[in-house]
């Protein structure tokens, strides 16, 4: 009996049938796919994207070379050097992301007592040789100049959780 049921729903094509049915429900609901990079889905303030260094209102980095940031990076991916200035206060000398060492786990920015190192909600970077993944303390300056409006806003609505 089993086999006879199976013969006449390939006959009729059942499977195509209900197939081409579910297909036909789908074609006129409402649309789940993004036009992407022209639409994007929503982002949580709390993204964790590629990282930036920020400043203060006044300019000066807000960094103060304490290191606690590589000490909890579980992927060494970070690398401080600091000395003194001439001002007496500590700064860095050298501030490196290996971006294809990371795992985007936040520990960094969770441990920064001056939120200084921050994840932006920028994920859309790429680079085409493994140097280009290797971010110095310049280019990570540069990603917090250019979004500090975006972080800080963000910071404001999370500040509650920090
Ligand atoms: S997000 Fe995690 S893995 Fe990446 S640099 Fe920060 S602490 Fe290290
Ligand atoms: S980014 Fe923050 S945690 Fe890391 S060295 Fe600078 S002040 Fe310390």
């Amino acid at each position: 009996m089993k086999t006879f049921k199976r013969y006449l729903n390939s006959f009729f094509l059942v499977e195509l049938i209900k197939g081409m049915f579910l297909t036909g429900r789908h074609l006129f609901g409402a649309k789940v796919t993004i036009q992407y990079p022209d639409e994007r889905t929503p982002q949580s303030p709390r993204f964790r994207g590629l990282h930036a260094l920020r400043r203060y209102p006044n300019g000066e980095e807000r960094c103060i070379a304490c290191k606690l940031c590589e000490a909890v990076c579980p992927a060494v991916a970070i690398t401080i050097e600091s000395a003194e200035r001439a001002d007496g206060s500590r700064r860095t000398t050298r501030y490196d992301i290996d971006l294809s060492k990371c795992i985007f786990c936040g520990f960094c920015e969770e441990s920064c007592p001056v939120d200084a190192i921050v994840e932006t909600r920028v994920f859309d970077y790429h680079g085409e040789r493994r140097g280009d993944l290797l971010y110095t303390k310049e280019m990570l300056l540069a990603v917090g100049d250019k979004y500090e409006k975006q972080i800080a806003a963000d910071r404001a609505v999370d500040a509650h959780y920090r």
